[in-house]
């Protein structure tokens, strides 16, 4: 099944035991590096059966659809139902579920509650539910959202049937956590490694970024990322690469989603091969051969940081990951982030300002979702992008409002002619003629009302690409005869329970405001930790602190080569040799003798013999050289 569904070989590392732990029908927590294909652990076992639904939980309205994408391209029924569909188009998504085929449905923590929810979902037999994100559903976790807690719900309507929590980050505590309040029975945690042996990890302390990040760009062969805290900094580091020569792009939320697909996709396909970006550069990148990845800046977590250079070396051979530190990062760090934690009052202002801004009276907004485009709303109101972020995550925290990241809307047309008028702008326009009849064979109604279109499957049955769907569009209107409303991506901004509270009922409890700061400082403070640390293995200090305790050292990163080099040179291997040499011992005995790496000791050999110290016979023996011999 596995090669005939997906194509694959072989499971990876823990994929098999925790599939088999869910077959059983146990509750299953699964730890797992992002990456490391948590999707398959529900998939498989669902699919194994002959017939049932497996509902999944996740927050990101754009992996929910890039997942519904992926399996219906397999011919295996799939839906997603989140806040940014209609309710009619809710019902028929659920409708499918219940009396339909329908295998996977996808759905956002928000919609659990709702009573449209609640009632279909008594009706659909579900065989498993997966939370995927789990730590969404913990305080201690760096993602908290309260619309998670909900999802015991679902195991209060059908305890028998099992969960599996699925997992990149999760300390021991937030692990406890994901456990009891999903209310797991006779759990079982699987916890995979974090080790990424292929992935070289280092840390370059300079005072010059910009010529380090040429050393390697210039020295490791391949495509590569370079992330970078600010648009700007995208833009200019980019510059910079192009002026030596390199084949750079930049990548950032400023830019249209359809220039961010275009620059995604040069990069994808190879035509770029470096691609500056900040954090808004990670959602569905899913390339195998990206050779490095270099941080031009720090991050604010070793969660974000360990995601984001994991997205090197996807394929298992050797890439590298960087990270360029200079002296004065420390105090930048800690000005921005005092700068980032808005004062209680600015967190009240911020809830005020969305209100007005989406215009929703106070008592309503319950339920509704509505577009929020944040950029426009920070440049309106003024404020600094991270701050209010800040703002909105902990309006979030306390329930009082959600911002999804972003959900599609389709583009939609209307023909203003008649059918007849058509008909001969149809015998004029040859050009034009093979499109309008596919146009009018997919849509019909399109003469009495707007109807969503797809570019995409309008540009599948003309054999058009879909720039030229767009641009016919485009002709169509300019030639007066259809209204077009060109699709868009915005995210959405979602009331928690009561809608748009009175100001004086706005209550952010001092508690969750101090335990997030509090968080945040210790993730920076670890995140410095592993910066400014020169003494423990790379990937060891990442798996320690993903709760591995039992990590070896990897032999491959900063750490572990200098290391290695230092003890190449060690006085004490050099007197050992000499002694053993003196008793003529042979290299095997005196690899045998001496507790060190035999690489090593090899090149201490080698070299202690070029200066002319040692000797070695032709039966391997070893000899001391005597100047006056
Ligand atoms: P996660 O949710 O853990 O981040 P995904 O489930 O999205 O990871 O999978 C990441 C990638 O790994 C996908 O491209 C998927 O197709 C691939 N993948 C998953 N399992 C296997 C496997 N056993 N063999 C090869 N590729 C796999
Ligand atoms: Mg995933």
């Amino acid at each position: 099944m596995l090669l005939r569904v997906w194509g694959y070989t072989s499971f990876r590392r823990t994929q098999l035991p925790t599939i088999m732990s869910v077959c059983e029908g146990r509750d299953t927590l699964a730890l797992m590096p992002t990456g490391a294909g948590k999707s398959l652990i529900y998939q498989v076992p669902t699919l194994a059966r002959e017939d049932g639904l497996c509902i999944i939980v996740t927050p990101l309205i754009s992996l929910m659809k890039d997942q519904v994408d992926k399996l219906r391209r397999k011919h295996i029924s799939a839906v997603a139902i989140h806040s940014g569909m209609t309710p009619r188009q809710i019902d028929i998504a659920l409708d499918n579920c219940v009396y339909g085929d329908t295998r996977f449905l996808y759905v956002s923590p928000e919609r659990i509650s709702t009573e449209i929810f609640k009632a279909r979902f008594e009706r659909m037999k579900p065989t498993l539910i997966a939370v995927d994100e789990a730590h969404c559903i913990s305080q201690w976790g760096y993602d908290f959202r309260p619309s998670y807690l909900r999802i015991a719900t679902l195991r209060k309507l059908a305890p028998d049937v099992p969960i599996l929590a699925l997992t990149a980050s999760a300390t021991d505590r937030v692990a406890e956590d994901i456990m009891k309040r999903l209310e797991f029975k006779n759990g079982c945690i699987i916890r995979s490694s974090f080790s990424r042996p292929n992935i070289s990890f280092s840390v370059r302390r300079v005072e010059n970024k910009n010529e380090q990040m040429l050393r390697v760009i210039n020295n490791v062969p391949g495509t590569g990322i370079v992330y970078v805290r600010t648009r700007e900094g995208a833009e200019q580091i980019a510059e910079i690469l192009r002026e030596q020569g390199i084949s750079a792009s930049y990548y950032h939320g400023g830019l249209e989603n359809a220039e961010r697909a275009l620059r995604q996709d040069d990069w994808t396909s190879g035509r770029c091969r470096v691609m500056v970006a900040t954090n808004a550069f990670g959602m569905g990148i899913d390339k195998p051969d990206v050779r490095f990845v270099i941080h031009y800046s720090i991050c604010d977590s070793l969660e974000h940081y360990y995601q984001e250079a994991g997205r090197a070396g996807r394929d298992e051979k050797k890439a590298y990951a960087v990270l360029l530190v200079s002296p004065d990062d420390k105090s930048k760090a800690k000005r921005m982030f005092s700068s980032e934690f808005p004062s209680l009052e600015f967190i009240k202002r911020v809830y005020e300002a969305i209100a007005n801004y989406l215009q929703v009276a106070v008592g309503d907004g319950e339920g509704i979702s509505y577009d929020f485009n944040i950029y426009e709303f920070y440049k309106r109101n003024r404020m600094f992008v991270g701050t209010a972020m800040n703002a909105i995550d902990i309006l979030r925290m306390n329930g009082y409002l959600t911002l999804t990241d972003e959900s599609e809307h389709p583009s939609r047309i209307m023909f203003t002619i008649s059918r007849d008028e058509l008909y001969k702008l149809r015998v004029e326009r040859g050009d034009l003629d093979h499109f309008i009849r596919t146009l009018l064979r997919m849509y019909d109604g399109v003469f009495t009302e707007f109807r969503s279109v797809s570019e995409s499957a309008l540009a599948t049955a003309t054999g058009y690409s879909i720039d030229r769907v767009r641009e016919l569009f485009r002709t169509l209107w300019q030639l007066r005869v259809i209204r077009y409303i060109p699709g868009r991506c915005t995210p959405l901004m979602i009331y928690g329970e009561g809608g748009r509270l009175p100001q004086e009922n706005l209550y952010i409890s001092p508690e969750t405001y101090k335990l997030r700061k509090d968080m945040a400082a210790e993730r920076y403070r670890r995140m410095f930790e592993y910066a400014e640390g020169d003494e423990m293995c790379r990937s060891r200090f990442i798996q320690n602190y993903f709760g591995e305790e039992d990590a070896e050292d990897c032999g491959v990163c900063d750490v572990c080569i200098a290391r290695k080099k230092s003890r190449k040179n060690n006085p004490d291997i050099e007197a050992a040799i000499m002694e053993l040499a003196e008793t003529g011992a042979s290299i095997r005995e005196v690899v045998r003798h001496i507790e060190s790496d035999p690489d090593i000791i090899a090149t201490q050999i080698d070299k202690m013999q070029s200066e002319g110290k040692i000797s070695v016979d032709s039966t391997g023996h070893l000899g001391i050289v005597r100047i006056n011999e």
